[in-house]
């Protein structure tokens, strides 16, 4: 199969011919169809996180079942498919108590010691978050499988997979958005864009957007936000402030990675107000926060990892929610790309200039 594969961070990736292995018990090989380009994987592409090289980045996509492993009997080939990205093993402390956003299996567990599953002669290449996306086809575990309905265009069903499952599960599962409630959103890229959606569909009474670029800014009011602040020239802490009658948001997410937005999130807050770490921090990143304050306001701050999403449980009812008419997803979509283009695709989203960009195939 051709995939993109990583050889240098901030090097272009090289689309070339390699093998995948077949699968075994237990798992799915998917075509792919549609994968979308996260910041995630831009992250991973220009910085240290921890991932091994070379490397198949990419990890937001949908496809159609192309072989199954033995015992397999979710899915057959032909079936249509969103996948979910790293691990659930169901059996650690995490996947037992419905936490398997969490998931921490022990360093022998076998969905660790299933890769690399890409090989370029004898030298193995990893599968960004065990999915390794920019290919034409990947592996995984039957749990990571999730059906797409026949009338939901597999751009929509890649899109489930990671952008709308962590903003709109940082907004439904990890804050629990009340109605009626002033939610601030620093970042409108992709996964920004869907907790400003989650949060208008909760019944937020105002959504306020921040981010640098006005594009972003104007997506960001197609997706539901009611006051937008440039942040390339206004103070966010104190626009929040008076936009609020001095009293601060209810709720603050940081879809940007950014310690002083994080910061700045959290500044904004009322007394007793949530602020929710989505973005992907640079690694060693820390925030000076003021723990007296933070006792006598009562605030909190709180991470999410994918959204605190099930996949098995959330992706069918935002598959749901997008068919009753009520997430706007077709709308995430401003590029396409095909595989060879990937490079320009991540120069796209570094640039600011797409809302989402995907890479399709035909
Ligand atoms: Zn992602
Ligand atoms: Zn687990």
């Amino acid at each position: 199969m051709k995939a993109a594969v990583l050889y240098e961070r901030r090097a272009p990736m090289v689309v070339e011919e390699v093998e995948l292995k077949p699968p075994v018990a237990g798992e799915v090989r998917v075509r792919i169809m549609a994968a979308g380009v996260c910041h995630s994987d831009y992250h991973h592409w220009n910085s240290e996180y921890g991932s091994i090289l070379p490397l198949v980045l990419g990890h937001e996509v949908a496809g159609v079942v192309d072989a199954v492993g033995d015992g397999v009997a979710k899915v057959r080939p032909g079936d249509r498919v969103v996948l979910a990205f790293g691990h659930r093993c169901g059996e650690c402390f995490y996947c037992l108590k419905g936490e398997p956003y969490l998931c921490a299996p022990p360093a022998d567990a076998p969905l660790l010691k299933r890769f690399p599953r890409i090989w370029k002669g004898d030298r193995g290449i990893n599968s960004f978050l065990a999915v390794g996306a920019f290919a034409q086809y990947t592996i995984v575990p039957a749990t990571n499988v999730i059906p797409l309905p026949e009338d939901v265009p597999f751009e929509v069903g890649a899109l489930v997979g990671c952008a709308v499952a962590t903003g709109f599960g940082a907004v439904v599962n990890a804050a629990k958005v009340q109605p009626g409630s002033t939610v601030l959103v620093m970042g409108c890229g992709g996964v920004g864009l869907n907790v400003i959606q989650a949060a208008a569909l909760v019944g937020a009474a105002r959504i306020i957007a921040v981010d640098i670029r006005d594009n972003k800014l104007k997506y960001a009011e197609q997706f539901g936000a009611t006051h937008c602040i440039n942040a390339s020239h206004e103070d966010v802490v104190s626009r929040v402030r008076a936009l609020t009658g001095g009293f601060g948001a209810d709720y603050a997410f940081e879809v940007i990675s950014h310690p002083k937005t994080i910061e700045h999130a959290y500044e904004s807050l009322r007394k007793g107000g949530v602020a929710v770490v989505v973005g992907m921090a640079p690694v060693g990143a820390m925030l000076t926060l003021d723990p007296l304050a933070m006792m006598r306001t009562s605030r909190v701050i709180m991470g999410t990892a994918y959204g605190n999403i099930r996949p098995a449980v959330d992706f069918p009812r935002m598959l749901e929610l997008y068919r009753a008419g009520k997430l706007k997803l077709k709308e995430l979509v401003s590029r396409r790309f095909g595989l060879t283009e990937i490079n320009d695709a991540f120069r796209a989203l570094d640039a600011g200039e797409v809302a989402r960009g995907l890479v399709v195939f035909d």
